[in-house]
Order: structure tokens, then sequence, then C-alpha cells
């Protein structure tokens, strides 16, 4: 059986065979791209590469890249524990060629690796191609010997990648492997595609398109290679388990939670388990990259997924910080891939420690004001914005932890009414500083503030606008 460490090793070693140079994963915090949150992807530390900005010694790299979804473009935070698949923190394995091999050649590295090197049976593989690209469909049929229902043309831009209204951007081609029926699911394009029975687990984007304004795409005279699998997703189909959180390094943390907690996940407790074993990997990833719980920006985001994870854990029973705990075992886990787990390992347990004992009591106090408040309410009800405000401003609660804590009785929250309690506040404590006499500063400590958020952190306030701060 493969474990997670010797996936990642396979997949690096085999393209460093194939003429790869292997290149560290980046910090998360992307280095010099403010419009980013987080890395979610492999490219991102090759971005100027991609561009021709900068150059390499290299043509071809491959890395096993930390990468977060949670806050910005991509957010998963709410799909983690309720989806087989997704994760906030997992690792993305590529290889990546900047103007050297092409389409057939990615494809075809791609196959050898999942059929040779992983043996995944090809009866079980599917491909979706953008619905133009009939060179990947050629190619498809030529090395995998796929028929055309095994090719599924689709026209939405999930098969087409951008680095952004302009820039490289080009159509993907997806790999999928069908779990078997007794799961819930359709075939990717199909209404049912968003259940756990086909499983994407390889995007091949071919970079081939550069955008040069809104109207004018012209073609790139060396196109690029750009891939990402998610190495959680292939541990889960190797170790023939149903979802990320049945493989090994996900067991062994669940095992230490239930440990530490004297209770086991059943039916109705595993997915408490699971956020809190993805919390703790995203949160304990980002204080050793240096981001900070915080009220503002990535820090804001880190706060956010501790306090949810902290409201899972007194779901669980814990009436003390439980989370500071569980950090030895992923640091045995993935401690030796990853050092500065190790490295940091003090300032992550004692940011944990301090975080949770800080937030335990005005949690407990704050789930009691949502208790009495949702008492009336029932499926399909709406929280009122006041209450959820209340509980965000006096109390602490992120937006999303409220959301994430009615979700399960299918109460939603009002969030226009949210979003004008706090638009209240804020005003209200704009006219209290224009009143002591030192209006023009606090105006303009006000803008610089909102300004650097928005410019800053886009993610972010994109996100605020759809109301999942
Ligand atoms: P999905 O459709 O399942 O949300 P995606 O299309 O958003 O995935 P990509 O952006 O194509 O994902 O990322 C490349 C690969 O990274 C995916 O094929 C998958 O294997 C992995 N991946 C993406 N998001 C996650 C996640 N939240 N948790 C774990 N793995 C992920
Ligand atoms: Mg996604
Ligand atoms: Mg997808
Ligand atoms: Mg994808």
């Amino acid at each position: 059986m493969s474990g997670v460490n010797e996936i990642r090793s396979t997949f690096l070693d085999y393209f460093q065979k194939n003429g790869h140079e292997v290149i560290p994963s980046s910090p998360l915090v992307p280095r010099n791209d403010p419009t980013l949150m987080f890395v979610n992807a492999g490219m991102v530390q090759f971005k100027n590469v991609f561009t021709g900005l900068e150059t390499r010694s290299y043509s071809r790299a491959t890395t096993a890249q930390k990468s977060v979804r949670a806050g910005g473009k991509h957010n998963d935070l709410d799909n983690v524990g309720y989806t087989a698949r997704h994760l906030t923190f997992f690792e993305m394995l590529g290889n990546f060629s900047f103007g050297d091999y092409f389409k057939e050649r990615a494809i075809e590295l791609a196959w050898n690796l999942i059929t040779k090197e992983f043996g995944l049976s090809k009866d079980k593989l599917l491909v979706t191609v953008y619905h133009t690209d009939d060179e990947a469909v050629g190619y498809w049929k030529k090395i995998a010997g796929f028929s055309d229902d095994r090719i599924i043309r689709i026209a939405t831009s999930d098969n087409f990648w951008a680095m952004g209204d302009t820039g490289p951007c080009g159509p993907c081609s997806e790999i999928f492997i069908d779990r078997g029926e007794h799961i819930w699911g359709g075939p990717p394009g199909s209404p049912e595609e968003d259940g756990d029975r086909f499983l994407e687990f390889w995007n091949l984007v071919f970079m081939q398109y550069e955008q040069v304004t809104k109207e004018e795409r012209v073609a790139l005279p060396r196109p690029s290679i750009d891939t990402g699998m998610g190495l959680e997703r292939m541990a889960s189909i190797l170790q023939g388990v149903e979802s990320v959180f049945e493989t090994d390094l996900f067991r062994h943390l669940i095992d230490v939670t239930a440990s530490a907690l004297g209770r086991a996940p059943d039916a109705d407790t595993v997915a408490s388990f699971r956020v809190i074993a993805d919390h703790l990997r995203s949160s304990s990833f980002l204080v050793a990259d240096g981001v900070l719980p915080s009220n503002e920006g990535r820090g804001y985001v880190l706060r956010r997924i501790m306090r949810r994870a902290m409201r899972h854990a007194q779901l669980l029973g814990a009436n003390e910080p439980l989370m500071w705990k569980l950090v030895p075992a992923l640091v045995r886990e993935m401690g030796q891939a990853y050092p500065e787990l190790g490295r940091g390992e003090a300032l992550i347990t004692e940011t944990l420690k301090l975080e949770e004992t800080r937030f335990g009591k005005t949690l407990a106090r704050g789930l009691g004001l949502l208790a009495d408040a949702t008492e009336t309410l029932g499926d399909g009800d709406m929280l009122d914005g006041e209450t959820a405000f209340k509980l965000y401003d006096t109390y602490g609660f992120p937006l999303d932890l409220t959301q994430d804590a009615l979700r399960q009785r299918n109460i939603s929250v009002n969030l226009a009414g949210f979003t004008e309690a706090m638009e209240r506040q804020k005003a209200e404590a704009r006219a209290n500083w224009a009143g002591s006499g030192e209006a023009a500063t606090e105006t303009v400590w006000f803008s610089v503030r909102e300004k650097a958020g928005a410019t800053e952190f886009l993610g972010y306030e994109t996100e605020q606008a759809e109301g999942i701060v």
C-alpha cells in the first residue's frame, strides 16, 4: 500500500527521471502577488516564468506545493467535512514545462505515471477536454486508446484556464476516476457531477494563448504546461478508500484526536473529526509560514479556520483547548517532508493554545446565545442579521462560523441584515470619532485602511461582498 509520503516521492522521482528539476514548495504566503490570499496551486511560484518576465536555468520542473484554498478566489472552506475530496490545505503535485514540451508529451507523461507507476486500471479512467480542443481529443485516443465516450467535452471555464483577465491561458484536460456505482454522483458535465463517484484527481493545463486585451487573444510562440494533482486524492484512490479523510495520514490524525477526546468518531460526529484534522493542517502550516491570527486579511482567514475547528472540538465535548495537543502528531506525519513544521512547532503550539484559551469562553457563551436565538427556528428559516452581527462583534464569531453552526439544521443567515448592522456600526463609530475633534485624522485612517483592504486583499474583499466574511 502506498502512503502519502511514498506517493509524493514516486511522483517527484518520476518527473525527475524525465528531465524535470525538483523544486521545493514555496511558502503559503505569495511573495510578490498582493492580489492572492494564499498560494493555491503549484504554478503560482512560476507565474513570472510563464509570462516570460523571469527565466530559470531549467525549462522543466516538478514540485509538491503546499496549497490553501480558504478565502480568496478558490474557497473550499465550506466544502470541508461535507465532500469526500475537499481540504483547505492540500499538497498539489505538479509538472511544468516552460516553453519546452507541450500537449502530446504532457498527456503521455501523465498517462504513463498513472497507469504504469501507480497502476490505475484504464477501464475506470475518463477525461474531460475543452469542447474545441480536438488536438487533446486526438492525443487521448492515440496515447490512452480511449473511445469517444471516455473523452467528455466541456464548454465551461472549468476546462479553460486563465491566469487573469490578461496573460497566458489555454484549454485544460482533467483526469477522473470512476469509483463505482455504489457511490452517488455522475460524470463531469452531468447534473450529478458534484457527487463523489467520479473523482477529479489531475488537471493538465495547456497554456497556448496569451490574452492580450479583452478582445484579443494570440497564440503563444512557445506554449507551456502546468499540471496539478491532489496528493491526498491520489492517496485515497491508491489506498482504495472513499475519501481523503480515510487515507493513512488523516487516519492517524483522527486517531490522535479520538484519544485526546476519549471518544471515537461515529456517523453523527465524523464530520467534526474531519474538519478538525483538516483545520489542524491548514492552521499549522499557515503559522509555520508566518501568518498569525488577527482581525484582517490573511490573519483573519487563519482565525476563522482556527475558530471553526474549535467549535467542532466543543461539539465533540472538548472543554479545554484541544488543537495544540494534536501538533506533535502532525509533525510526526509531515515534518520530514516539511521541516518548517518541526522548526515552527513551539510557535504553532503556543498560537493554537492562546487562540483557543482566549476564544473558549466567548465561544461557549456565543453558542448559548445562538441556541436561544434559533430556538423557534427550523428547516429553511433564517437567522436575523442583528444576532449574527452581535455574535461577530461581541463574541468574535466569524460569520462563516455562525453559518457553519446552523448548517446542519438548514438555517441560513440574513446576509443583507448582517451587512446592514455592520454598516450602521461603522457609521456610528465614524460619527463618534468625528465628535472627538480629530475628524481629519480619523477619516484618513479609515480610508487608508479600507483602501489597503481593497487592494491588498482582493479575494477577501470579494468574499466579504458575497457575505462569507
Ligand atoms: P474540484 O472541482 O474537485 O473542486 P478543482 O477543479 O477546483 O477541483 P484544480 O483547480 O483543477 O481543482 O486543482 C488541481 C487539482 O488539485 C485537482 O484536480 C485536485 O486533485 C486537487 N485539489 C483541488 N482543490 C482541492 C481541495 N480543496 N482539496 C484537495 N485537493 C484539491
Ligand atoms: Mg474546486
Ligand atoms: Mg474541477
Ligand atoms: Mg480542476
